[in-house]
Parts: structure tokens; sequence; C-alpha cells
């Protein structure tokens, strides 16, 4: 069974300092929690394995130095002697700013840089990407009757991003079933990302944002983003549920997450009951999106907001998919792409099981 170092922590759990992990193969893997974005931590992983050393996603310009710092503390500490340029294969997890946002530097120091195929465009065409995303994205919030002003803070994020990150050519498009280095297997669950991959190493997975210990990864409608959406996010959580038995989860953000089943469980649970409360919700009477945000998250500010939306967006358009919602406002929207949409549970119907989880 995979063992695990000591290693520093805050209040939450969230690992500060490096940590070593010896898989039941002796593989070691090193995780190295960095400040990617202000006051968000993410951990990096590098693969030790002898010759061929890999690194699970690269963080962001901001966390560069971070980086570097904690490449020194594992030799301190660990005696690891592995440097970013002895490096393999740099593998990114999905294609989020704090997960791929250094990739430059990865690529100037001439090591391959591997994504899946459903997220490499958004490295190849980033500008094209976030500029269709950021219209969509706007089209979503009107539909789901964000204030005017408020649609302000989408453009803050697009200025934003774009100042992040520049296109770049992958070395490699990666596919469900691929192995990396001596055999180790890629698995896509789509839903969090579309181009979301888990990299499999002895009884080590590591989830990146797929699975988490104390958050549950944000969902995003289909209709902003195809091939993500709860129906798909849940899909990825069952396609994994067998293959977790005995293994030691090591996420993108927070802890170890030694009971991986536990932990799928709990996040199915969390999505049941949020699912719940949209439709008891939308059965006392016709809401929007944001409407029913405001009840689920209370007020939020700036681009909390948005995120509110699109996890309220997530759930409502998966009931909706499902019949269990109707648009109440049909003459309103039949004709308007973007008029803001009411939605409405039929009064009579108690919520059923909404998430089926026979296996
Ligand atoms: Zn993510
Ligand atoms: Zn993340």
């Amino acid at each position: 069974m995979a063992t695990i170092s000591e290693y520093e922590r805050d209040a939450k759990n969230k690992p500060t300092s490096a940590a070593e992990i010896v898989t039941s193969g002796g593989t070691r893997i090193y995780l190295l929690p960095v400040e990617t974005l202000p006051g968000h931590l993410n951990n990096i992983f590098l693969v030790d394995d002898p010759t061929y050393p890999v690194l699970f996603d690269v963080g962001t310009k901001r966390s560069s130095d971070e980086l570097d710092a904690r490449f020194e503390e594992i030799e301190s500490r660990f005696g690891c002697t592995t440097k970013l340029k002895d490096l393999q294969e740099v593998v990114i997890s999905h294609a989020h700013l704090d997960h791929y946002g250094d990739a430059h530097r990865m690529h100037d120091m001439g090591l391959p840089i591997s994504i899946h195929e459903l997220d490499a465009r958004v490295l190849i065409n980033f500008d094209e990407r976030l500029a269709v995303a950021s219209r969509d994205m706007a089209v979503f919030l009107r539909q789901s009757g964000m204030d005017e002003a408020d649609l302000e803070v989408r453009m803050q994020l697009y200025k934003f991003e774009k100042s992040m990150f520049e296109s770049l050519e992958p070395d490699r498009r990666l596919r469900h079933g691929d192995t990396i280095g001596p055999g180790w297997d890629v698995t896509h669950v789509p839903g969090h990302c579309p181009g979301m991959v888990m990299l499999t190493i002895d009884d080590v997975i590591l989830t990146a944002d797929h699975l988490l210990e104390r958050i549950t990864p944000a969902q995003h409608p289909q209709s902003i983003t195809p091939f993500t959406g709860l129906e798909n996010y849940l899909r990825s959580l069952k396609k994994i549920y067998a293959m977790s038995e005995g293994r030691l989860g090591l996420g993108a953000h927070g802890g170890p997450i030694p009971n991986m089943k536990r932990r799928i469980h709990e996040t199915v649970t969390h999505h049941e009951v949020r699912l719940r409360q949209v439709f008891n919700a939308c059965r006392a009477q016709p809401l929007t999106v944001a409407e029913i945000a405001r009840e689920l998250f209370g007020t939020l500010q700036n681009y909390g907001k948005v995120l509110g939306l699109t996890e309220t967006g997530a759930h409502v358009e998966y009931l909706h998919a499902l019949g269990f919602l109707h648009i109440e406002n049909i003459d309103d929207v039949k004709d308007r792409i973007d008029a803001p949409v009411k939605y409405s549970a039929d009064s009579r119907v108690r919520a059923p099981q909404f998430i089926r989880t026979e296996r």
C-alpha cells in the first residue's frame, strides 16, 4: 500500500509543504503545493521514475519560482535530485489556467507537453477559444437573469485570462487508454473540464480536479462548453468507481484521499442534495438560474457570482434535460436566445432520487 511522508498543512488540511509518496511498486511521487492565483493552492506532482520522470500539471507564471523552490525542498528533505530539465514529459491534467498557465516555460525548455485531445484547442487556439467562450458565457448569463451591470464581471475575467497565456502547440494529444512512461494509464474523465485526465501509478491515482478531498469540483453547463455538465461528470465518477478500490487518490487541490470510494459517494450525495434543492425551489415558484443561485448560495460577489451561476446552471440543465423542470415563460424565450428563462417543477411531484446509483 502506498505510503506518504509527513507534510505541513493549513487549517483546512491543504498541504503547505512538499510530501513524498511511495507507491506499492516503489515509484516515488512528490506532491508540490504552489500558490497559482492569489489565495489559491494547486498540487503539482513529480512522478520520479528513474528513467522517465514526469510532471503532472505546471501551475501558473505566478507560481514558477515557488515550483523551483519545491524542487530544492524535495532535494534537501528527500534526496530527490531530479530537476525540471530532466523531465521526459509534462502532462497537463486539464485546460484550466491554474493547471497549465506556466506551460510556456516548460515548452521553452524543450520539454514535451501532453494534454487530452479535447483540451488541446484551448492551448492551440487560445485567443479564439477565449473569445467564443466569453460570448457563449454572456448568452448563458443573460439567460440566467444576471443583471446587465453584473455582466461586466465577464469582461474583467476575459481580460484577465487573456493577459495570462498565449497559444502553444502541445507535443502529444492524449486519449483514454493511452499510457505514459513505463505504462501509467491515462483515464479520461470529462465533466469538470472536457479533456480532464487522471494518471494511475500502481496503487496511486492522480485525480487532478475530478475527485477532491474536501471540495467538489466546479460544474459547468454543457450549453457553454460541450463535454462538461453534470451528466458527463457523474458518468466519469462512475467510470472510476471500480478502479478506485484500494487506491490512494491525490487531488490537485487539498489533501490526499485515502478512501476514494467513500469520497465518490460523498460527492454524488452532494449533487443529489443540490438537485433536490433546485427542484424544490422551482416547485414553489418559477425561478431564473440567478434566483435559484441566490437561494442556494446567498448573495455572491464578483467572480463568485459567475461561479455560483455556472454551478447552479449545471444542475438546472441536468434536471431540465431529464424532464423534471420545464420552462415557464416559453413565449419570451422561443424567439430570443438571451431572454431570461424561468424554470418550474410540477408542484404535485415530490423530488425523486435524481441520480441513479446502481452499477
Ligand atoms: Zn479545474
Ligand atoms: Zn483546479
